[in-house]
Order: C-alpha cells, then structure tokens, then sequence
C-alpha cells in the first residue's frame, strides 16, 4: 500500500473500511465514557478549523470527524478511522485558531502517515491480523476490535507515538498548516504552552502520548524555515493533489 504521507511502500494489513468500521465501535465506547461537548460555539469552532486543514492532508480515503470533551485536562488524540478528539482543558489554554490548527493538524498527520491504524495493527499482533485477511474473512479485523474491551482500544489510543511518528507527524502538521492558510509558528507557541503545563505536578495527558518536546520543538523550527521551498508560497490554493484519491 503507497503512503503518500511518506512517499513510500507500507505494509498495513487493516484496510480503510475496516479502520473506519474501527473507529465508529470506539467511538460507541468514548460517547458513553466520556462528556462529548454541546457547547455548539466551541464545538463548531473545533470542526472548522480542523475540516479546513483535513482537506490539504496526503490522506483522502475516509472523512475525518472532530470532537470536543469535556475534560479538564490537556489532552487530545486520534482514533483509526480519522476521528480526532479534543479536551476542552486544551482548548482553553489555546489563544487563536492557528494554534487550536496545530493540535488538529498535528493528529491529522498521525492519521494521514497512518501511525493510530499501525499502533492498533502492532498491538493486536501480526499474526492475528494476517490470519484474518488470508482467511478472507473480511471485516474481521473490525469484529475483532469490537469485541476488545473499550479499555483495552483506550490503552492502545493512549500509549504513546514512537519518536519517529512524533517527529512525521510534526512535520506533516506543519505542512498541512501551510497549505491550509494557518500560521504553521503556532505549532512552536503550541509547544510551549504543553511545555509551561508540563512545569508543574502533573504531566499534561498530551505530553504522555506525545513525548520528546524539546526535540519536536528544534526540528518542527527547521521544518517551518522550508515549507515555503518545498511547498510553495503559503496559501497556494492549488489542493489538487490532495484530491487525488489513493489507491489501495
Ligand atoms: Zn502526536
């Protein structure tokens, strides 16, 4: 399977149906886990912001849908099938909509380079996994996740990236801020808003499955200085290559 994200040749078992048949069970567990917010204002807000920037992402095989939670904590995250999920407590301490773009930009890169699929595809065991699409099962890998506990899926959301899927996905954010018309600076003040958090007691929920801060800031910094080389000027409206729709 090409990954346009990364440009390269990947070996992902799960297929786009069964990733988004994935993401609509989890979904199920996290609407009666968690408080979704009715704040339409701030829901709505939330939804702009990041259905402006999932249309530039490499990965256009399946909607993306965002949420907000009602959550005191900094937090957000990515489950397969393009379902991002924001914390209100982020969402507060964010000050304009390119840095709320930076966290959705961020998660919509982990969904374009396909790392949340590849989390639940190594933790659910590649034997399994190839047992059932050679059996041709079908959407067994997707029955397979229904029948995991909604905690077990919540485990394996929240472990963290590796540090080369942090560093992709970072890159990707940028790019994707670019292109969509966002100042791609705010992923850096983003930064280091999670990184004032992270001072205090308590690590915020974000830093635990998105770690390396220090690293993510450089290199994000010397992303940032060659968008305009390798993307062309900011705000180019040409999107036709995100259009493009990827084979499988
Ligand atoms: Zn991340």
């Amino acid at each position: 399977m090409y990954n346009p994200a990364m440009g390269r040749e990947e070996f992902i078992l799960i297929s786009t149906p069964s990733e988004v048949e994935m993401g609509k069970s989890i979904h199920e567990s996290i609407t009666r886990e968690y408080k979704l917010s009715r704040n339409p204002a701030q829901v709505d807000r939330v939804r702009r912001i990041g259905e402006r920037v999932a249309k530039v992402s490499d990965r256009q095989d399946y909607e993306y849908h965002f949420y907000l939670i009602e959550e005191d904590e900094m937090n957000a995250f990515t489950t397969p099938g393009g379902n991002i999920y924001v914390y209100t407590g982020l969402l507060e301490k964010l000050k304009n909509d390119d840095q709320v773009a930076s966290v959705l930009a961020h998660e919509i890169g982990h969904c374009a380079a396909r790392h949340t699929v590849k989390k639940f595809q190594a933790a659910l065991g590649y034997d399994l996994i190839s047992r059932i699409v050679l059996s041709r099962i079908g959407d067994g890998t997707a029955r397979q996740i229904t029948e995991l506990s909604s905690n077990a899926a919540m485990s394996i959301i929240f472990s963290a990236y590796s540090r080369k899927d942090e560093y992709e996905a970072d890159r990707l954010g940028v790019k994707y801020m670019h292109l969509a018309c966002f100042d791609p600076g705010a992923s850096i003040e983003t930064f280091k808003i999670l990184e004032a958090d992270s001072k205090g007691p308590d690590v915020p929920l974000i830093l635990r499955s998105h770690p390396y801060i220090h690293d993510r800031i450089r290199m994000a910094e010397e992303e940032i200085k060659a968008l305009g080389s390798k993307y062309g000027p900011a705000c180019r409206r040409n999107l036709s290559f995100a259009q493009i729709p990827i084979v499988l």
